[in-house]
C-alpha cells in the first residue's frame, strides 16, 4: 500500500482540484516559412500521438485489503487473470509479503495461480514493514525473509533474475539518507532491480470502503465508488502522462501501482478499458525498467509515498502540472 506523501497532499491542498491538463503540442508546431500561396504545401495532418506505455503491478499478494463477502481470495485472482488475459496485458508482476501466507497457508494457491496465468512475482518485504518501526537492520532481515517462498515458486530453473524486482512498501525508500543508502545498496548487491511507480492514484484506499459498502447491502453506493475509482484513475493517467511529458520532455513508460483486492477484481475490466481509450497500450515491466529515466537517483532521503515522478519533481523542482487529490476523507466516512 501506498499514500500521497503528506508534504505533497498539503501542496495539492493549495491548488485547485484541477486534473484536466492542457499542453502544448509543441512537437506539432512548425517554423514560420514565408511561402506564396502557390507553394504552400497541403495542411500536415497532425502526427498520432504515440501510446502511452504502462506496465502493470498489483502489491500485497496473496490477499490485500478486506475481502467482499462471499468472495474468496482465489476467486479474487482469476478474475484478476481472466480480465488481464481480456486485455492481452503480456505478463503483470505482483509484490509477495509472505508473511501472509504464513497466516493463511491455502492462500499459496493464489500466488500458484498468479504464476500459471503467465505473471510474475516481486519481493515486497516479509511483513510489509515500516522501516521507521523496525529500524533498518530488521528491515533488511524482512527482505531477505521473503527469498525463499520466492525462489520456491519459481521453481527450479527459473533465473533469479526473474522474482528478483524489489517493491518499497508504502513507497518508502529511507528515513534518513543513510538507510535509504544502505537499502539501496543491499538490494543492488543482491541483484534486485527497484521497482518504481510512476501512477499512484491510490487504488487501495478504495477497498475498505467498497468492503464496507458491500457488507452493508448498499448497491447503489457501491456503483457511486466505482464511478469515483475510475475518475480518479483517468486524473492521475492524464496527470502522470502530462507531468512526465514536462520533467522528462517525453513520453515515458509507466508503472502503475494496483493491489491485489476485491475491488480492483471488481473494477479491473472498467479500469483497463477507461486506460486504453485513454491511448494506453499494456508493456511488461520488464519493458518499462528499460527507460533510462529509471536509471536517475533522485536522492530523496526520506519517502513516503511518493511515485517516483514525485520524487524527481522534489530533487530537480521542474514545473509541473498541478497535483489530483484523492477523495481520502469522503472514502474515510461512507459507509461508517
Ligand atoms: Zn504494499
Amino acid at each position: 500500500m501506498s499514500l500521497l506523501s503528506p508534504v505533497l497532499r498539503r501542496l495539492a491542498g493549495w491548488l485547485a482540484p484541477v486534473t484536466v491538463l492542457s499542453f502544448c503540442a509543441c512537437a506539432t508546431a512548425r517554423p514560420e516559412t514565408p511561402m506564396t500561396p502557390s507553394a504552400a504545401p497541403p495542411p500536415a495532418e497532425a502526427a498520432p500521438q504515440p501510446p502511452i506505455e504502462v506496465a502493470l503491478t498489483f502489491d500485497d499478494l496473496p490477499s490485500h485489503g478486506p475481502a467482499f463477502p462471499g468472495v474468496s481470495r482465489m476467486a479474487v485472482i482469476e478474475s484478476i487473470n481472466a480480465t488481464l488475459r481480456k486485455h492481452g496485458v503480456p505478463s503483470a508482476v505482483g509484490y509477495v509479503n509472505g508473511q501472509l501466507v504464513e497466516q493463511q497457508p491455502a492462500d499459496r494457491a493464489v500466488l500458484e495461480a498468479w504464476l500459471a496465468a503467465g505473471n510474475l512475482l516481486g519481493n515486497h518485504t516479509w511483513s510489509h514493514v515500516d522501516l521507521g518501526k523496525v529500524g533498518l537492520a530488521a528491515y533488511l532481515q524482512d527482505i531477505d525473509r521473503n527469498e525463499p517462498l520466492l525462489r520456491e515458486l519459481a521453481g527450479p530453473g527459473t533465473p533469479e533474475r526473474a522474482w528478483k524486482t524489489f517493491r518499497y512498501p508504502f513507497l518508502q525508500e529511507g528515513v534518513d539518507a543513510e538507510s535509504r543508502t544502505a537499502i539501496r545498496a543491499h538490494l543492488a548487491g543482491k541483484g534486485y532491480r527497484v521497482a518504481q511507480v510512476t501512477i499512484d492514484f491510490g487504488d487501495w484506499a478504495w477497498n475498505e470502503a467498497a468492503a464496507r459498502c458491500a457488507a452493508q447491502g448498499k448497491p447503489q453506493l457501491q456503483e457511486s465508488l466505482r464511478k469515483g475509482y475510475q475518475k480518479t484513475a483517468r486524473s492521475f493517467l492524464r496527470w502522470a502522462d502530462a507531468a512526465a511529458q514536462q520533467v522528462f520532455g517525453r513520453r515515458i513508460r509507466h508503472v502503475l501501482l494496483l493491489h491485489a483486492g476485491s475491488f480492483q477484481a471488481d473494477t479491473l475490466d472498467a479500469l483497463l478499458t477507461s486506460y486504453e481509450k485513454a491511448g494506453v497500450r499494456f508493456i511488461t515491466l520488464d519493458a518499462a525498467m528499460e527507460d533510462p529515466i529509471y536509471a536517475e537517483d533522485p536522492g530523496i532521503a526520506q519517502t513516503w509515498g511518493d511515485s517516483f515522478i514525485e520524487q524527481v519533481i522534489q530533487a530537480r523542482k521542474p514545473p509541473h502540472p498541478p497535483f489530483p487529490l484523492q477523495p481520502l476523507d469522503l472514502l474515510e466516512a461512507i459507509c461508517r
